[in-house]
């Protein structure tokens, strides 16, 4: 208590504030899922037996391990040796697989793909969180008979006129509508928020008091406010790599370009790769930056995936290449640095089919620089951190609900294991019992 006070003492008032209400939101209850997801049928527990198990949490793995489900749950790992089996469970013989948790996807669209869900379920995702979106989109799909993810949902994002896509935004005009927008979308259910690219600095404050008043996250899509002003506002994450641009830029380049896409929404497609062929990542303002996201421990969803522009790709020049490569060394460096990457598939991508854009996403990040372990901890623990709610799912733990994905292979040898998901289980029942990959 009393080093509490002291440390106060020192901040700005405006300061402690702050830092006391986002520990009060991180206090909060775990963030729930919309759609009630089924439990299994039978009583009879599950005994999976064999597999290499990655945990999620970033230790070791542990070769021939056992994972005991009972109901919905996960009621015991470890060791062969150290489990002893139910006699009445379905054992699942693993041997040649690796077992990791559900994996958890902060940027899907449905683009009006009903069935896409379904589709990422198969594939390991088991989770996922739509940064921006009326919640009637998903009606179908949660209508339909296939099974889906645990989803995650923000309302439309947030944005000022005119919006780059109207009709996936709200637009605020000022705090009054900000505070009432943002009440509103929590009543319905919403996970978090998301702040769209037009709104101005002081809007984005609103809805993170306001939110963060309701215990909900606020994430942020960024090209005109520069990213450390909304991270010093209190943002909790932000999407999009390219979403940093100006915060690398001097001021009156920065300016240009801000001038430039509040002119034309437009101006940003070629103009990030402009942005981002010309950032110099050594510069002061790169350092300040890094040093900032690990301060405030910022989630980093940096959807590499949507960006990469490849020589051979159409319509590439240099620029482009140059621009892509220059976004993946910024996420190394971020991670090496500290910072909190996690996972977002932005469900279609230019070098993915449909349905592996997750997997994609994690190989550009192996690319980027993260280690495998680190790009799975970032898809499964960390993402779990950022959605809060990590006291039961993001890992494989006793006591946490058994979201579960077995690949054939190992991960952490070649992340393109992960696109060999052998079975998948959610909530406890099996979804995928055996599937080939792309
Ligand atoms: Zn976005
Ligand atoms: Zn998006």
């Amino acid at each position: 208590m009393a080093a509490c006070l002291i440390a106060l003492s020192f901040a700005s008032p405006y300061e402690g504030a702050t830092q006391l209400s986002k520990r009060e939101a991180q206090q909060a209850p775990s963030i729930r899922e919309v759609n009630s997801v089924a439990r299994p049928d039978g009583h009879r527990p599950v005994a999976i037996v064999g597999a290499t198990l990655i945990d999620g949490r970033g230790g070791a793995a542990l070769p021939d391990s056992v994972v005991i489900v009972s109901g919905e749950r996960i009621v015991a790992v470890g060791r062969r040796s150290s489990v002893r089996l139910p006699t009445d469970a379905e054992v699942v013989d693993a041997k040649g697989l690796t077992l990791l948790p559900g994996l958890i996807d902060a940027h899907f669209h449905i683009d009006g793909d009903e069935s896409l869900p379904a589709v990422f379920l198969t594939h390991g995702v088991t989770s996922v969180r739509d940064p921006g979106q009326w919640s009637e989109e998903y009606e179908a799909a949660r209508k339909a008979a296939a099974p889906i993810p645990r989803l995650f949902l923000t309302g439309p994002h947030f944005d000022s006129p005119p919006p780059a896509f109207p009709q996936d935004s709200i637009i605020v005009r000022d705090a009054e509508e900000a505070r009432s927008a943002v009440k509103r979308f929590a009543d319905e259910g919403a996970s978090a928020f998301k702040v769209y690219f037009r709104l101005p600095l002081g809007l984005i404050k609103v809805v993170v008091e306001t939110a963060h008043a309701r215990g909900l996250p606020v994430t942020s899509h960024l090209e005109i406010v520069n990213a450390a002003d909304a991270i010093r506002a209190g943002v909790d994450g932000v999407e999009h790599v390219t979403s940093f641009g100006t915060a690398l830029l001097s001021w009156r380049e920065a300016e240009k370009y801000r001038q430039a896409v509040l002119a034309d929404n437009n101006a940003r497609r070629e103009g990030r790769y402009r942005v981002w062929s010309g950032v110099d990542l050594d510069s002061p303002r790169a350092r300040t930056l890094f040093d900032l996201l690990v301060e405030r421990g910022t989630f980093i969803s940096p959807t590499l995936a949507v960006f990469e522009r490849r020589a051979d790709d159409k319509q590439t020049t240099e620029m482009h290449v140059l621009g892509f490569k220059k976004m993946l060394d910024f996420v190394g460096r971020a991670r090496r640095r500290g910072a909190r990457i996690v996972v977002g598939s932005h469900s279609a991508v230019p070098h993915a089919e449909r349905g592996w854009a997750y997997q994609r996403e994690l190989e550009l990040l192996v690319e980027s620089g993260l280690t495998p372990m680190q790009a799975i901890v970032a898809g499964t623990m960390e993402n779990a951190r950022f959605f809060r709610i990590a006291e039961r799912l993001g890992s494989i733990e006793t006591g946490k609900l058994a979201d579960i994905v077995l690949v054939e292979g190992d991960p952490l040898k070649n992340i393109g294991a992960m696109r060999r998901v052998k079975r998948v289980m959610l909530n406890g029942r099996w979804i995928v019992t055996s599937a080939e990959g792309k």
